[in-house]
């Protein structure tokens, strides 16, 4: 096969249905204000991390609540606990204790 110096990406499909939803549920049980986040991604363009590293707040909680926790508490592990994304949430979203929540729910992933 000719090397024409890229490779066709993996399909990225999102399949809820077949996703395991109950720690996602867990979390949206305590922190019922998660759902109405409106994805503005405020928390991640303030984010003390992100601003250090790849880090990208909104993408990680948008993944929980899909049922998709891979790597998200090593992930998490970059959060300074700063609370900057909190100030910032126009839904008043308590983020930093989001951050806190789901790796209390998630330490087993
Ligand atoms: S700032 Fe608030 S509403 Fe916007 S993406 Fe983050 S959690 Fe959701
Ligand atoms: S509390 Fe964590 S996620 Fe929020 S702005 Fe600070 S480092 Fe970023």
């Amino acid at each position: 096969m000719i090397d024409f110096g890229f490779s066709i990406s993996k399909p990225r499909v999102i399949d809820i249905d077949s996703n395991n939803l109950r720690k996602s549920n867990e979390i949206i049980h305590e922190m019922p204000e998660l759902q109405a986040c409106i994805g503005c991604g405020s928390c991640t363009a303030t984010c003390t991390a992100g601003n250090l590293t790849d880090f990208n707040f909104r993408k990680i909680h948008t993944l929980v609540r899909r049922g998709e926790y891979q790597g998200v508490y090593v992930e998490l592990n970059k959060c300074m606990l700063c609370g900057k994304c909190r100030l910032v949430c126009p839904r008043g979203i308590n983020t930093r204790g989001l951050v806190m929540l789901i790796k209390r729910k998630l330490g087993d992933f």
